[in-house]
């Protein structure tokens, strides 16, 4: 496995989906491994220990004090692509939420190209299983030779059923299978995230939005079955890349957060035995 930038830098722009705020990013090549997100105090590497909030979305804070939020649909988007090296230039505080899925990123870096370097990609290998637990939720590594992602959730009190869902990752799955999954949530649940200043930019044209029967509010419904746990692999591979290399392990939960998937990654780094990393 070899580290891979873009061709060209390439710019998005939109409105934060927890601010309401607009935002601009521009994702340049980057000769080296790993992601940085640059604003104008920082420059944050898009690592576990960076992770400032877990709320809703996984946010990363500087040194200096500038911070820049739901990086996760971005982190998914180059995970998935195999972009191990990008500097992402950040106006504003938040990565645009476009259509709520990862597919606006895919398509552009795509449509820009990506470029193999020589130098061969970093791997995390779990060598002992580590589990975290958060109330009923819960989520745990397993040692195994390829990634893998093992989901259920119960959003039965909202109404909305779902399925259990094994995802096995590579760069085709992942563009088919998890990449246009969007973000979601409950009709329901509107007033609350509002007066806690969450949630300020969401609106059907970047939320998949359920009513308490289950029923999406969208005009042309879901974009895949199941779509809403399709989104969760989607979180879980971006959070997950703050890792910092390829993951060889399985992934397993019950109910994983933005919380949960990085305090996993925490107990992971706790102890020298419980992975190896591969350069
Ligand atoms: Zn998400």
């Amino acid at each position: 496995m070899l580290q891979s930038t873009l061709k060209a830098a390439v710019s998005f722009e939109g409105i934060g989906v927890h601010s309401g705020n607009p935002c601009r990013i521009t994702v340049c090549p980057r000769d080296e491994n790993g992601v940085a997100f640059r604003t104008k105090k920082d420059s944050i590497e898009a690592l576990y220990n960076m992770a400032s909030e877990t709320t809703m979305c996984t946010k990363l804070s500087g040194a200096n004090g500038s911070s820049v939020s739901t990086i996760e649909h971005l982190s998914s988007a180059m995970y998935g692509l195999g972009i191990t090296g990008a500097v992402v230039d950040v106006e504003g505080d938040e990565i645009p939420i476009l259509d709520g899925s990862a597919l606006p990123f895919v398509e552009a870096f795509l449509a820009t190209g990506i470029e193999q370097l020589s130098h061969r990609r970093r791997v995390c290998k779990l060598m002992k299983p580590v589990k975290v637990q958060d109330g009923k939720k819960w989520a745990s590594l397993t040692p195994a030779d390829s990634f893998s992602i093992n989901i259920k959730c119960d959003f039965t009190q909202k109404g909305l059923k779902t399925d259990p869902m094994r995802f096995d990752f590579s760069k085709d799955n992942f563009l088919k299978e998890i990449a246009p999954a969007r973000t979601f949530g409950f009709f329901a649940d509107m007033d609350f995230l509002r007066k806690n200043n969450l949630a300020s930019g969401a609106s059907l044209e970047n939320t998949l939005v359920f009513d308490d029967k289950g029923n999406p509010l969208n005009e042309n419904g879901l974009r895949l079955p199941n779509e809403p746990i399709r989104h969760k692999i989607l979180d879980v591979i971006g959070d997950l890349s703050l890792i910092g290399g390829a993951i060889m392990a399985r992934f397993d939960a019950f109910c994983p957060s933005h919380k949960l998937n990085n305090q996993i990654v925490f107990a992971l780094f706790e102890n020298k035995d419980n992975f190896e990393m591969i350069d």
